[in-house]
C-alpha cells in the first residue's frame, strides 16, 4: 500500500528534478500527475485535437502537445487491479459498487428503475468442490479450530502421508490453503474447474427457472413468461487456488427491471431456487488427458434474500454491493497466482510461488497458457447480465462528459459554435508508460485525492493499440435535441 499524502505536497527535490528535466515544462508535468489521479503508471502520448465546423469541415480550433510544454499528455493506466495501481483500482471499486448498488436500489440518474428495489433480489455464495485435503482455518465462537484433527486413529494417504493436522492455523499462515499431500490433490481438475467457471455459471441462470416454476407449481414456459432473471457475480479466489463466486441475482417481470414479476415469486422463494439449482446444475468437459470431468458447485452454497433494512447487516444492499466491488479489485494472487499473463512456461518454474500453486498453475498452463497465471480462471472478475444495471461504459463516458465541460479548450470553441455542430478529432500517439522516480514521487503525494484527468476509456483503446499507432477519436459538440452535452465515440484510423 501507498502511504497517504497530503495531496499536492510534493516533495522538492523531486521538483528540482522535474525542472531539471522539463525545464519551465515541470509545473505542467505535475498538472498532468495531478490529473490522473497519482497513476502508478500512466501512458505518455503526443498529438493534437482538431475541432472541425461540422457544415463546412473548416478548421476552427487546434491544440497540439508540440506547442504546449512539457509536449506531451498524459492517461492513467486504468488497472483494476489494486496490486497494480492503487487509485486507478479505486476508480473501479466506486464505479464497480455503483454498478452493483444500481441493481439493488435503482438509479434514476442513470435510467435504472428504482422499482427493482422491490423486486424479489438474493445474494449468492458458490464455492468449488474439494479436489484434496488442505490446510485450513476454520474459526467459530471458541475461536480457531484444529485444522484437521483425524480423530483416534489417523488416516495415511497411498502416498505415506498422514490426512491430518492438528494445528490451528493463525491467519497469516502460509499453509493455509496448501495441500497436505501434493500428490493426492487433483491439479488438473482444480485448473480444470477454474476454466470452466464461466459455462457452469451460465448453465446456473439458464436452469434457475426451472427449479422456480416447479417451486411455484408452474410450467417452465408459464414461468418464463412472467419473469426474467439479472444478475451482478464477482469471481473471489480462495486460498487453494479455487474460484467462489459472489453473486446478486435478482427477478424482474417479463420485460425487464422496469416491470415487476408476477406469478408472486419472494426473494426466499427465489433463494430456494438458487440453491436448489445449484445443487443439480453440471457442466461435462473433457481433460487435456481425454479425462471426462463433470464441472458442479461444491456443497457449500449460501443463499439469502437482500434486506433493504438498514440493521439487516451483511445482509443489506449497501454492504453486498460493498462486498461484491471490494473483491471485482482482486486477482488471482489471493490464490497464489500472479497479477499479470505468462509468456514463457519457465516464469511458472521460476516465480516466487507456493508449490501447491506452482503445481495448479503448470495444469493451467497445459490447459491454456493465456490464463495460467489465473490458475486456469478466464478473465472477467466483475460480470452481469445486460439488463442488471448500467455499464463500466456508461459510467466512464459520465466522467468523460464531465471532464468536457471543465476544459476551458472546449468551453471556448462550445460558446463560438452556436448554431452550428462541432466535430472535435483526436489523433494521438503512444510515446511511452510508466514515470521516473522523481514522477512517483509527485504521483504519490497526488494518491490522497480522488481527481482523475483523463477517461479510463481511451486508455483502455490506446491500451489495445499497437505502440505508435494511430489512434483517433471523435467528439461531436454543439446543438443538439436533448440537452447541451457531448458525445465520444472511437473512429477508425483513416
Ligand atoms: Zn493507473
Ligand atoms: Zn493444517
Ligand atoms: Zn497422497
Amino acid at each position: 500500500m501507498v502511504p497517504p499524502a497530503s495531496p499536492g505536497l510534493v516533495v522538492p527535490a523531486s521538483l528540482a528534478v522535474l525542472a531539471h528535466r522539463y525545464g519551465a515544462g515541470a509545473p505542467a508535468v505535475v498538472e498532468l500527475i495531478r490529473r490522473t489521479g497519482g497513476c502508478t503508471s500512466p501512458i505518455r502520448l503526443e498529438g493534437e485535437s482538431v475541432a472541425l465546423s461540422a457544415s463546412t469541415r473548416q478548421v476552427v480550433a487546434r491544440r497540439s502537445t508540440r506547442s504546449q510544454p512539457p509536449g506531451f499528455v498524459l492517461v492513467p493506466c486504468g488497472n483494476r487491479r489494486e496490486s497494480r495501481c492503487p487509485p486507478c483500482s479505486e476508480r473501479y471499486r466506486r464505479d464497480a459498487y455503483f454498478l452493483v448498488a444500481a441493481g439493488l436500489s435503482g438509479s434514476e440518474e442513470k435510467g435504472v428503475s428504482t422499482d427493482v428495489a422491490s423486486h424479489p433480489l438474493v445474494f449468492a455464495t458458490f464455492t468449488a468442490p474439494s479436489f484434496g485435503a488442505v490446510h485450513r482455518r476454520v474459526v467459530n465462537a471458541g475461536g480457531a479450530r484444529r485444522c484437521r484433527p483425524g480423530g483416534g486413529q489417523a488416516e495415511v494417504c497411498e502416498h505415506g502421508i498422514p490426512m491430518c493436522c492438528p494445528e490451528r492455523h493463525a491467519e497469516d499462515d502460509a499453509r493455509i490453503g496448501q495441500a497436505l499431500c501434493p500428490d493426492c490433490y487433483d491439479y488438473e481438475a482444480a485448473a480444470l474447474w477454474n476454466a470452466n467457471l464461466g459455462a457452469l455459471w451460465r448453465r446456473t441462470i439458464t436452469y434457475l427457472p426451472r427449479e422456480l416454476a416447479a417451486l411455484s407449481g408452474l410450467s417452465v414456459a408459464a414461468l418464463r413468461s412472467q419473469v426474467r432473471v439479472a444478475y451482478a457475480k464477482v469471481a473471489e479466489f480462495q486460498a487453494r487456488g479455487a474460484v467462489h463466486v459472489h453473486a446478486v441475482i435478482r427477478l424482474d417481470g417479463p420485460d425487464g427491471p422496469d416491470t415487476a414479476p408476477a406469478g408472486g415469486v419472494t426473494a426466499q422463494r427465489l433463494a430456494e431456487a438458487v440453491a436448489r439449482t445449484a445443487a443439480r446444475v453440471a457442466v461435462t468437459v473433457a481433460g487435456p488427458d481425454g479425462r471426462e470431468l463433470i464441472i458442479r458447485w461444491g456443497a457449500q452454497v449460501d443463499t439469502r434474500p437482500i434486506s433493504a433494512d438498514r440493521d439487516a447487516g451483511d445482509r443489506h444492499g449497501a454492504g453486498v454491493a460493498g462486498y461484491l466491488a471490494k473483491y471485482a479489485t482482486k486477482d488471482a494472487q489471493k490464490g497464489g497466482g500472479l497479477d499479470r499473463r505468462i509468456r514463457v512456461k519457465g516464469v511458472i518454474e521460476r516465480a516466487e510461488l507456493s508449490d501447491h500453486a506452482r503445481a495448479l498453475m503448470r495444469s493451467a498452463w497445459t490447459l491454456s497458457p493465456r490464463w495460467a497465471h489465473n490458475l486456469g480462471f478466464r478473465g472477467h472478475f466483475l460480470t452481469k447480465a445486460r439488463r442488471y444495471s448500467v455499464t463500466f461504459a456508461a459510467l466512464r463516458g459520465v466522467r468523460a462528459e464531465y471532464r468536457a465541460q471543465a476544459d476551458p479548450w472546449l468551453t471556448q470553441i462550445r460558446a463560438k459554435a452556436i448554431g452550428d455542430q462541432v466535430v472535435i478529432r483526436r489523433s494521438f500517439n503512444y510515446v511511452g508508460s510508466g514515470l521516473s522516480p522523481a514522477e512517483r514521487a509527485v504521483a504519490a503525494s497526488f494518491r490522497a485525492s480522488p481527481t482523475w484527468g483523463v477517461s479510463a476509456r481511451s486508455s483502455t483503446a490506446i491500451k489495445s493499440a499497437e505502440p505508435r499507432r494511430h489512434l483517433l477519436v471523435q467528439a461531436t459538440l454543439g446543438p443538439r435535441s436533448g440537452p447541451p452535452g457531448w458525445s465520444t465515440s472511437p473512429v477508425r484510423p483513416a
